[in-house]
């Protein structure tokens, strides 16, 4: 194995790479805490985050407006496929 190798092997950087594609556009986002979710055609008024972000483009700094959890604690909302599945 060489160490480009395990420099791309990072699982984290991977699962993350994973979840970012699998989230398009207009794909509902739902904390797994308190069951918000977040619809990206409305945005989020809270943090005056305008309607027609993604997901994938709020800030970093965003927590969950009902919990206050971070972002990274969000999955995709029941009912919704990832952009993969939609190809399967
Ligand atoms: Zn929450």
């Amino acid at each position: 194995m060489s160490d480009t190798m395990r420099l791309t092997n990072d699982p984290c950087r991977m699962l993350d790479e994973l979840n970012r594609r699998r989230i398009g556009p207009h794909t509902k986002m739902q904390c797994k805490v308190c069951h918000y979710i977040y619809d990206p055609d409305e945005g989020c008024p809270e943090w005056q985050v305008p309607p027609g972000t993604p997901f994938n483009d709020i800030p970093d700094n965003w927590d969950c407006p009902a919990c206050g959890c971070p972002h990274s604690s969000f999955i995709l909302a029941d009912g919704e496929h990832g952009e993969d599945d939609i190809n399967f």
